[in-house]
């Protein structure tokens, strides 16, 4: 995967180094939107492989943190979270209080501003 940063253009580069934060919904960003139901009422989802391999890249290569924000309670949240090693908060009722949250303790609250402005 370092290679193939290596081997971006210097401006595609640059626009990945003003990307500081990326806050992620998952059912239906994360997963195909269906959800699978067994007769003992568990629930599976389906995620793409992909994502996990364009988001290690996106963290490791190009510095971007990356966080899942989620209103769904499922486990499964946390589970692929965890396999794919990004923070989550799974189950909120607030996900824009929670999101402004993951900006202010980054101290991005300025550049989110200035690009309001
Ligand atoms: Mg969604």
């Amino acid at each position: 995967m370092k290679a193939l940063f290596d081997g971006l253009e210097m401006g595609i580069k640059e626009k990945f180094a003003k990307i500081k934060l990326l806050c992620l919904d998952f059912d239906g960003t994360l997963t195909d939107r269906g959800v699978y139901v067994g007769e003992d009422n568990l629930e599976s989802v389906k995620c793409d492989r992909a994502d996990g391999l364009g988001l290690e890249f996106v963290r490791k290569y190009c510095g971007i943190d990356v966080v899942i924000l989620s209103r769904e309670t499922n486990k499964v949240v946390a589970t692929r979270a965890k396999k794919l090693k990004i923070p989550c908060t799974h189950g909120l009722n607030d996900k824009l209080g929670n999101f402004l949250e993951e900006i202010k303790s980054r101290n991005l609250m300025k550049f989110v501003l200035s690009e309001m402005i």
